[in-house]
């Protein structure tokens, strides 16, 4: 590899960091998971202060530190930006290529989250359109129950 503006050599290094790690979800991310996991429903929190709708839920608005109420969210929302991918690594593509790594802001959220997209057609995706989410069969309690989320398909 070298530089293409200078023709310098640029050596690359590979390696591998895996750091494995554990940790409790706490009260409002266990909620909020066991929400997901039972009953396919996205739970968010409002500032009752801001009037701000977050999701992922904060128990605390990070804003103003008043306690948040919980409030149940679509399981559909917009997309606010993205990134395709379409080159395959083995431990890096938790779906077929393609997929993308997308924001989205649930319908009554206020704030956005990554999560992933799929069933897109080539070039389909836009900022601003319209996505729902598809869970998984199996559910265990974390942000992955939701397999992705696709374009929305109106019900026919
Ligand atoms: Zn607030």
């Amino acid at each position: 590899m070298e530089d293409w503006r200078t023709g310098q050599e640029i050596l690359v290094m590979e390696g591998r960091i895996k750091v494995p790690y554990r940790w409790a979800a706490g009260e409002t991310g266990t909620r909020y998971l066991q929400a997901l996991r039972d009953e396919m429903r996205f739970l968010g929190t409002r500032c009752p202060q801001c009037g701000v709708v977050y999701h992922p839920p904060r128990r605390h608005c990070p804003d103003c530190g008043t306690e948040c109420e919980w409030r149940e969210l679509a399981s559909r929302g917009v997309l606010v930006t993205y990134t395709v991918v379409r080159r395959h690594h083995s431990q890096l593509t938790p779906l077929d290529i393609p997929f993308a790594y997308g924001i989205i802001r649930l319908e009554g959220a206020d704030t956005g989250f990554l999560h992933l997209l799929h069933e897109f057609a080539e070039g389909e995706l836009r900022a601003g359109m319209e996505v729902e989410a598809v869970f998984a069969t199996e559910r265990e309690g974390s942000v992955r129950d939701v397999r992705y989320f696709r374009p929305l398909r109106e019900a026919v």
